[in-house]
């Protein structure tokens, strides 16, 4: 298959060397990352999109996504695909996606998880939002460049599940690191303290799979010294973009609030930047009540 792939950062340039290995030809552009090895590189945005089946584009955020698709959908033919593996707030995403059926394109909004191990492995997990026929055409490289791809709905559904989940996601991990840090000063041990909850009613993906506790439970970022894996800083951006949509939706998510604001001092008035989310653990732990 003939492919753009706008966006080759860390996430984009092992998705892109994926679906070369497997075959497609891909032409790639990005402002200042270097082609992967195999992609064609294209002098605009708009020359990498032309002319081809499918279009990727995996930018940082929705206004940079929003000035993408201005330049890129001009330029493609109608019946192309348009996925945006980007994770952006849910109203750009319904926007260029307008945009794009209006043109005759077939968009899909198609968010990531799995972070860069996942991207390099070809194991992420893609959910999707769009028309059947927009989920078709994208669907066979969601497949190269992941192990499952979910079809959530409608247009904005990929990108709702996305911010959903890692709502979820920073709840979680900070209620499994404040129960850690409580243990810690009620005397019992971590090793234990592992043992009963990841086989008791509090288990979770964050406690049983990314322990933030070091050398407790499978090997994680806090047995690397806290370095991402998932950095604190895109927690902070998924967990604003979930409350930017509750705030547009009027739904009451106190929890979701909650995470938010304690990633936003960690990141922005503590050490947290560039460290790994679970690096809450330590975090929580020097600090006393009050
Ligand atoms: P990144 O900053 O490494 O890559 C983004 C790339 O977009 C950069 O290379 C940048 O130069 C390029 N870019 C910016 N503006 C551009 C423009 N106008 N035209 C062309 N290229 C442009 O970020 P990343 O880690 O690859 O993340 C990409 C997206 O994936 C983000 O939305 C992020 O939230 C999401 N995501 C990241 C992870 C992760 O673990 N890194 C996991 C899941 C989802």
């Amino acid at each position: 298959m003939k492919i753009g792939f706008i966006g080759l950062g860390n996430m984009g340039a092992p998705m892109a060397a994926n679906l070369v290995a497997a075959g497609h030809d891909v032409t790639g552009y990005d402002v200042a990352a270097p082609m992967p090895q195999g992609v064609t590189a294209a002098a605009s945005a708009a020359e990498a999109a032309a002319g081809q089946e499918v279009v990727i584009t995996m930018l940082p955020n929705g206004e940079i996504l929003r000035a993408v698709a201005a330049q890129i959908i001009p330029a493609m033919a109608p019946g192309t695909g348009f996925a945006d593996c980007s994770t952006v707030d849910v109203e750009s995403a319904r926007a260029v996606a307008a945009e794009a059926e209006a043109a005759g394109l077939l968009p899909v909004d198609a968010p990531v998880s799995g972070g860069v191990g996942g991207a390099a492995a070809g194991t992420l997990t893609f959910m999707a939002g769009g028309s059947d026929a927009a989920f078709a055409k994208a669907e066979p490289l969601f497949e190269i460049m992941g192990q499952k791809a979910v079809h959530c709905g409608p247009s904005g559904n990929g990108q709702a599940a996305k911010i959903c989940n890692n709502m979820i996601l920073g709840v979680t991990m900070i209620a499994t690191c404040e129960a850690f840090a409580l243990a810690d000063k009620l005397g019992l041990s971590r090793q234990a303290m592992f043992d009963v909850v990841s086989t008791s009613s509090g288990y979770s993906w964050t406690m049983n799979a990314y322990c933030p506790a070091p050398g407790i439970g499978p090997i994680s970022p806090a047995d690397n010294g806290y370095q991402p894996g998932f950095a604190s800083d895109l927690m902070l951006k998924d967990l604003r973009l979930s409350q930017q949509a509750a705030e547009a939706a009027d739904a009451d998510t106190p929890m979701g609030q909650a995470a938010t604001e304690l990633y936003a001092q960690f990141v922005e008035h503590e050490d947290g930047a560039g460290k790994d989310f679970s690096a809450m653990l330590p975090r929580l732990e020097s600090r006393r009540r009050g």
